[in-house]
């Protein structure tokens, strides 16, 4: 049922969301890839088909409530959360702790979604799922677009991602392609 790995790798590198070649990450680490999933959901028949895959997979999980971490999950958790025609909230950081502002809530023994658009060690899902313990939610699923740790992240719950990833790094001095004479770029230089 799943999209084909290679036709959305081909999408994210159409939409610029997926760049090739020597990039000097926030981390300091060197990297082929630049991955900005921002990027693709700019166009809506993308967030259509993404946001689909994970109401499809969801879809029989008696769902009543999709919740997103912001920023970067809100616009996915709500297009999830339209297909599946159910309440749909977000939580964000309020002085670094993952909180529900706005008067959302979570209620007791409701069928929660958590929807992200990208996983890579999980810390902000793992935070709303503590935030769906404490309100005593019923943690009915994990989706995401990307899984960044190519399924090595694991969470206590019915996962599905649209698509795994490796994340390739190397240190400045391990760099094979600094080995090779090109220089490491920041992602958005170069007016990329
Ligand atoms: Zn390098």
């Amino acid at each position: 049922m799943k999209l084909p790995k290679e036709e959305l790798l081909q999408i994210f590198r159409q939409t610029n969301a997926l760049l090739d070649g020597h990039f000097l990450l926030t981390s300091g680490l060197h990297s082929p890839h630049y991955f900005q999933c921002a990027k693709v959901l700019q166009y809506p028949k993308y967030l259509h088909l993404f946001a689909g895959e994970l109401a499809k997979h969801f879809e029989y999980s008696e769902i009543e409530l999709v919740i997103s971490p912001a920023v970067g999950g809100v616009v996915v958790g709500t297009e999830v959360g339209r297909m599946l025609d159910v309440r749909t909230i977000f939580a964000e950081r309020e002085n670094g702790v993952m909180s529900l502002r706005r008067g959302f809530e979570m209620k007791k023994g409701e069928r929660v979604l958590v929807v992200e658009d990208v996983v890579t060690t999980g810390g902000s899902v793992n935070e709303i799922i503590e935030l769906a313990k404490k309100a005593d939610a019923t943690l009915a699923g994990v989706g995401f677009i990307v899984d960044r740790s190519n399924g090595k992240t694991k969470f206590n719950a019915k996962t599905f991602s649209a698509l795994l990833m490796d994340v390739i790094t190397y240190t400045p001095d391990t760099c094979p392609l600094c080995k090779d004479g090109s220089l490491a770029v920041k992602p958005g230089s170069r007016g990329l």
